[in-house]
């Protein structure tokens, strides 16, 4: 492996890393044009599970959610 290789690999490490800490950083909630929630992540709606209760994550992408007001 050369150095510039090495290094590569370091960045493409630390982006994965922020992008985990990020995801468990707390969104709030988005909500469409006609009040349905999505997740401010990846705008899908994957928020509740099978009993309609609220996720404390994204289904879909794993973003962290803030339900507050
Ligand atoms: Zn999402």
């Amino acid at each position: 492996m050369t150095s510039k290789e090495a290094l590569e690999n370091i960045k493409k490490g630390y982006d994965t890393l922020k992008e985990l800490v990020e995801r468990d950083i707390p969104k709030k909630v988005c909500y469409d044009n006609v009040g349905r929630s999505e997740c401010p992540s990846c705008d899908r709606n994957y928020l509740f599970n099978g009993r309609m209760n609220r996720n404390k994550y994204c289904g879909y992408c794993g973003q962290r959610l803030d339900w507050s007001e």
